[in-house]
């Protein structure tokens, strides 16, 4: 209800010159260091529409500065854009993360195998070695026996 220093300085249009840096997202800091408020506007053009400003700026009621001035939705609109932009590239790492995987579990599959078939091999060899001592062994002791009836 005080007139004009009641209303929004930055509408869409006006607003952009002279501003150092786009704000892209919910803006942290301004650069002057004070925290940002979230505010409704009552100007004109945009009628409750919500948006943050430099918590100095916003009580000083400064018109066409450079303090932080950024409309709720664009930010909002901005951070899902970045969660976006994030989600592909968080997807992309899971993806190669799976690649990587699945190599590792193959070759590990295919050592663990090779392995098996080392240690089976072994295990044949000797129990052949084993049987024919064995049936050698066998057959001597029938010899003698044989010999010495
Ligand atoms: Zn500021």
């Amino acid at each position: 209800m005080s007139g004009a220093s009641s209303n929004v300085s930055g509408g869409s249009s006006g607003s952009s010159c002279g501003r150092p840096r786009r704000i892209v997202g919910v803006p942290k800091k301004c650069w002057c260091g004070e925290q940002n408020v979230a505010l409704i506007s009552k100007s004109d053009h945009n009628p409750y529409r919500r948006y943050y400003r430099c918590a100095f700026a916003a009580s000083k009621k400064l018109v066409n500065d450079n303090h932080n001035f950024k409309w709720v939705d664009e930010a909002l609109l901005d951070e899902i854009e970045k969660l976006q932009l994030k989600n592909s590239r968080l997807e992309q790492v899971l993806e190669e993360l799976r690649a990587t995987e699945s190599m590792i579990f193959e070759k590990l599959e295919k050592e663990t195998f090779d392995r098996v078939e080392d240690v089976l091999v072994e295990a044949n060899r000797k129990m052949k070695k084993v049987v024919l001592l064995g049936v050698v062994g066998c057959l001597l002791v029938v010899g003698i026996m044989s010999l010495l009836r």
